[in-house]
């Protein structure tokens, strides 16, 4: 909807094929709060017609940066973007989101294979609605979000609370809050979904002590929702250059999908959509070259965020990754030791990932004792600023002098 927004200026016509039905009833007449009801008591996407965002019932935080672009794309978000379309075009864009079939239609029509690197690192997603009861702890009944993400290789579960909405109830020990709850395992450490006491069980295992108590005075509303479909995978479209089919583009998790613990996916789509509105709105290209010159500051931004994403998921301690290059060879390396019955080669970490792992460490602690860091961070963290305003030279030197310093001081002891 965001790049239909940002074309509707240069074509007459956009057409939007959905496998879902988006139309239907429940979508256009409801309320946005009848649609949170419905959120808050379904079992399954297929419920109001989503099954094709497979993802739509887990947790989902919009960054800064993304809800600017939302804002101003749909300054009202108004109701009247949908009219009804008869099918025709002339410019190809495949934002299916995570299950694109692309790369099969390319290989199988056009012969063209796009080298891809996929990282599965067994991340697993558990999540539900719930409604908030006292602990004995009124410090912890004022904590109303709460999120702790994974580290692996030592810390492989994470957990966010979100509140969505506040209800009446008699119920004088409710805090009157419903939050969207999330609990995450990577390094296949899945929380499991089979029942709510499992699922604390796992949690008195695996969560900080406080978030355990919080769980237990929580009462879901919903079902368990798992989603265990959760890999990095990049599509190198840019190595392909001219040889890219005119006036078709990948876009959004169509052309590359990361971890979701930064919350950046959303943006990320919406990001190209706006650069693929300023490559029409630049009005000096012709239709059939914008694909290519699309794929490059495409490819940019999705490197951006690639990078960030996974510098943490290549530290996963069975991570398997599997590259296919420009003449189609599959290559599968896991790591994990006895646990990897197939004896595939060990991963290689490239140098520059090894480097940003070593440097994030440092910077956070950096960044603990200084304001203007920490700052920084924010603005990286809701994208909008480029993350390597985290590496200006003032910055890289205090991160390294902290770096050597503390070196130093262990070999010296
Ligand atoms: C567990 C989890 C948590 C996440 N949390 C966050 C978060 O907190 N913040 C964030 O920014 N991102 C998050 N993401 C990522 C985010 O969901 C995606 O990056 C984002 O939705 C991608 O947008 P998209 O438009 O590319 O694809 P999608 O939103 O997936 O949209 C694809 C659309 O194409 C339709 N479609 C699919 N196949 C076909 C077909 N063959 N024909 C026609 N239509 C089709 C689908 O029905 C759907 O409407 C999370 C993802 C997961 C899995």
């Amino acid at each position: 909807m965001a790049t239909a927004a940002y074309l509707s200026k240069h074509f007459k016509r956009i057409t939007i094929i959905e496998s879902d039905d988006v139309l239907n009833d429940t979508f256009i007449e409801s309320t946005p709060a009848e649609l949170l009801n419905y959120h808050c008591r379904l079992e399954s996407p297929t419920s109001i017609g989503r099954s094709g965002v497979s993802q739509i019932y887990q947790i989902h935080i919009l960054a800064g940066e993304g809800f600017k672009i939302l804002k101003e794309l749909f300054p009202e978000l108004a109701d009247k973007l949908i009219t009804q379309y008869g099918v025709r075009g002339n410019f190809i864009v495949d934002c299916t989101g995570r299950n694109t079939s692309s790369l099969r239609w390319l290989k199988e029509n056009l012969n063209l294979i796009v080298p891809t690197v996929q990282l599965h690192f067994g991340c697993g997603y558990v999540t539900f609605i719930g409604e908030r009861f006292k602990t004995e702890d009124p410090l912890l009944d004022a904590i109303h979000l709460f999120g702790n993400n994974c580290n692996s290789p030592d810390k492989n579960t994470g957990r966010y609370i979100n509140p969505i909405r506040t209800i009446k109830t008699d119920d004088e020990n409710s805090l009157g809050v419903l939050s969207i709850i999330g609990v995450v395992g990577v390094n296949s450490e899945y929380p499991p979904n089979d029942s709510y006491e499992d699922l604390l069980e796992w949690a008195k295992e695996h969560t900080p002590s406080e978030c355990y108590t919080i769980l237990k005075s929580t009462k879901p509303c919903n079902s368990l929702i798992p989603y265990r479909r959760i890999f990095d995978d990049r599509k190198y479209v840019e190595l392909l250059g001219e040889k890219w089919p005119q006036s078709y583009i990948l876009l959004g998790d169509a052309m590359c999908k990361f971890n979701s613990r930064y919350a950046q996916g959303m943006t990320h789509a919406f990001r190209h959509a706006r650069e693929l509105g300023k490559i029409f709105d630049e009005h000096c290209h012709k239709l059939e070259d914008i694909s290519y010159i699309f794929n490059r500051p495409a490819s940019t931004i999705s490197e951006e965020y690639w990078i960030g994403s996974t510098t943490n998921d290549w530290k996963t301690p069975r991570l398997k990754l599997i590259t296919t290059d420009k003449t189609g060879e599959i290559r599968t390396y896991q790591r994990g030791g006895d646990s990897n019955p197939t004896k595939d080669l060990e991963p290689r970490v490239p140098l520059m990932i090894k480097f940003l792992q070593c440097y994030n460490y440092w910077f956070i602690r950096c960044a603990a004792k200084s304001g203007s860091l920490s700052t920084d961070l924010v603005h990286v963290v809701s994208q909008d600023c480029n993350p390597l305003i985290l590496m200006k030279p003032t910055t890289l030197l205090k991160v390294c002098y902290m770096a050597l310093i503390h070196q130093f001081r262990l070999s010296n002891n």
